[in-house]
Parts: C-alpha cells; sequence; structure tokens
C-alpha cells in the first residue's frame, strides 16, 4: 500500500463519515476529548459496507501499511467465500454451495468448512435463532427490499403464503458438512444458506487473530460498525465508542462504552429497512413470525469473540427480553444492551462496567 493510497484513504474516510454515522458506532471516530487520535486509519469496502483499520499503536508507515494490507486480504477472502450473490473466479464459495443444494456434496475451503460448524454451533447455541439456513425466508424479504429501493412508490412485502413456503425449506439439518473431506452439501435444492448474521464476525475475529498472532497490539478494526479491539491503546485505556440512539435520524448517541481487548456489535432497526405504506421493514427476520423480529429498535452484543457477537447480535433480536437475558447470563463473557422501541434500555449484569460517563 503506498503513500498515495493511503493519503486517498483518509480523504475518502472523512468523506464517508455520514456512512460512517450511520453504521451505528464508530470507535475513533466519536472519541472523547482528550482522546489520542490515531495514527493510522485505512479504508476498504468489503461486506456490502465499509471497513476500517486503526492503528493507536504508532507503527512505523511501512509496518502499518503491511499489517493493514495483510487484514485487508484476510476480509477479502471471506468476503469472496462467503458472498452468496456472486461468483469469483477460482473460488468455490457459498453461492456455488446454495447453487449446487439439491445435487453432489461439492469440495470446499477448509476456511468454509470450519465456518459453516461454527454457524451450526452458533444455531445450537441461539437455540436456533441465528439460522444460516433461513436463506428461502431472507431471500423473499432481499428481493422485497431491493424491489422498494429501485421503485419506493410500488414496494410490497413478501406474501404470508410465500414465506409460510419458504419456511418449509429452512432446517439446519439441510446443510450437511463432512469435515474429513471438506465437503458439503445442502440437500433441499429450495434451501439456501445466508450468513449475513455472522460472516462479517467471523471474519473480522479472523483478521483480529492474526493481527495478535503477529504481536499487534493497539489496532481496531471497524467492519460496518462491528467493532474489533485489538488490545488496548498506549496509554493502557480503552477506546471510547457511541451506540447510536436508534429513534433518533440525527447523530445521537444513546450511551457511550469504552472497550479494550473485546468485540462491539450492534444491530438495529435502521440499519436496513425498507418501507411499505408508511410501514417501515427492517433485515432481522424473527423465525417465528418470519417478519422482521418486533422486541427492540436496537441491541449490542460485547464479548470477545467478534463471529459470537454477530451471531448474538441478531439472534438476541429475535427474542423476548427474558429469555434473551437468560441466554446472555448464561454465556461466559458476554454483556448486552438492549434497547426497546419506547427507548427503554435494559442490559445483562456485566454490561455496566462497560459503559462511560458523559462529563
Ligand atoms: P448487519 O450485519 O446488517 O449489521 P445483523 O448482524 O443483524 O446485521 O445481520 C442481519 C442479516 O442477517 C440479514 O441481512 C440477513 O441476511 C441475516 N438474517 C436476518 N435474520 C436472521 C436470522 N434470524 N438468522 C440468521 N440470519 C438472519
Ligand atoms: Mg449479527
Amino acid at each position: 500500500m503506498n503513500r498515495l493510497k493511503q493519503i486517498c484513504a483518509i480523504v475518502l474516510l472523512l468523506a464517508l463519515l455520514p456512512v460512517l454515522a450511520g453504521c451505528g458506532q464508530s470507535a475513533g471516530e466519536n472519541a472523547a476529548p482528550g482522546a489520542i487520535e490515531p495514527k493510522g486509519k485505512m479504508y476498504y469496502s468489503y461486506f456490502d459496507t465499509v471497513s476500517y483499520v486503526y492503528d493507536y499503536a504508532g507503527d512505523s508507515a511501512e509496518r502499518f501499511d503491511g499489517r493493514s494490507a495483510e487484514v485487508s486480504h484476510i476480509l477479502q477472502e471471506y468476503h469472496e467465500l462467503f458472498d452468496i450473490y456472486h461468483e469469483y473466479t477460482g473460488v468455490t464459495n457459498l453461492c456455488t454451495l446454495n447453487k449446487a443444494a439439491g445435487g453432489e456434496a461439492i469440495p470446499l475451503d477448509p476456511r468454509l468448512i470450519d465456518f459453516l460448524l461454527t454457524a451450526r454451533e452458533l444455531y445450537d447455541t441461539t437455540g436456533g435463532e441465528m439460522n444460516v439456513m433461513l436463506g428461502a425466508v431472507l431471500r423473499l424479504w432481499h428481493d422485497c427490499r431491493e424491489a422498494a429501493a429501485a421503485d419506493p412508490a410500488n414496494a410490497s412485502i413478501p406474501t404470508e403464503e410465500a414465506l409460510r413456503a419458504a419456511a418449509e425449506h429452512t432446517d439446519i439439518a439441510l446443510l450437511e458438512i463432512d469435515a474429513e473431506n471438506n465437503t458439503a452439501r445442502i440437500s433441499d435444492p429450495q434451501a439456501s444458506i445466508d450468513v449475513g448474521a455472522l460472516g462479517k464476525g467471523y471474519a473480522v475475529e479472523r483478521a483480529a487473530e492474526w493481527l495478535e498472532s503477529e504481536g499487534a497490539c493497539g489496532y481496531v478494526l471497524n467492519v460496518g460498525g462491528n467493532i474489533r479491539c485489538i488490545g488496548a491503546r498506549p496509554n493502557g485505556s480503552g477506546w471510547v465508542t457511541a451506540i447510536r440512539n436508534p429513534d433518533s435520524e440525527a447523530e445521537d448517541y444513546a450511551l457511550r462504552i469504552r472497550i479494550s481487548d473485546t468485540s462491539c456489535v450492534t444491530s438495529g432497526v435502521y440499519e436496513r429497512y425498507f418501507t411499505v405504506n408508511g410501514t417501515r421493514y427492517h433485515h432481522i427476520i424473527d423465525k417465528d413470525t418470519l417478519y422482521p423480529a418486533a422486541y427492540y429498535d436496537s441491541l449490542t452484543v460485547i464479548t470477545r469473540d467478534s463471529g459470537l457477537a454477530d451471531a448474538l447480535s441478531t439472534a438476541l433480536f429475535c427474542m423476548p427480553f427474558d429469555e434473551g437475558l437468560q441466554l446472555a447470563e448464561s454465556l461466559e463473557g458476554v454483556d448486552v444492551l438492549w434497547i426497546f422501541p419506547d427507548g427503554e434500555q435494559r442490559t445483562s449484569s456485566g454490561f455496566a462496567a462497560w459503559i462511560e460517563e458523559i462529563k
């Protein structure tokens, strides 16, 4: 990565601040007064969103360039592996797996096999609320969202009948994984995988893992609002980041947290949605109703593993509070903030320790 690219990246970063503001949160950009500015920033575009690598450790330009280039490379590879809409030359990805549904098992990159095994584990962890085999249902909502973007006046939602029919093809058992031979198969031609709930966080965790293996400390990865801190700032303190007020169009924050050596992921009704006859339909679908989950306006998970944080942010969004609280408290090192449609905030027992008082 040369200097010119780095300068372009910073210019782009400034241009993209409004986009970042829409991402729910942004470590670094909303730092408290007096906070240390990052010594390096790099911008990329993966997973249909904006990604940043921030270096607060003060690495040399050369080392930062090398490290951010490798982070970019890791994110790009996972972006290609997880893409369900496009195939890439020389890559067998989830789009290929979906196309082969109902046919023979296909050989997959071992990284995809590991990912699929994790996705299945997280299905169990979340009691099926985060189900990557919900593709058939999610596609109906996705298509309506795309059509609404192209022609808002004629926006519509999927029919109840179509949703019910699609739900017949969402059993997690339809995903068959042969970890010994690195092959997988979707056994039902009408079923499909969608990893929107987990892919980004999982990829961020792999990039963080690589940075940690390099001994990097004082980095922050922000991939579309999925934040992963590697270590702490050089002075030992964490980074201050703001959790958006989901009810507000303006840049307004529900609260601020200070985090280090952990991940923070928010799912919100304001992230991706479309409007039909004045009603908003967002992108997190409750498997029980097959409609956008209606319990909360936003939900934030803080836990070290960014993949777990991502999966839980989606799953807990689809669970009533008592059930969700019980799940959160049963998991080691998982802290959660729920923001209800009326603005009420509730937290799991460990969350308060992260809150940064606004002076
Ligand atoms: P984002 O990645 O946009 O920040 P989420 O992590 O909550 O938000 O993921 C939302 C995406 O996950 C949706 O766009 C869809 O692809 C997928 N999804 C929605 N509902 C579910 C669900 N119940 N289980 C699994 N995947 C889901
Ligand atoms: Mg998620």
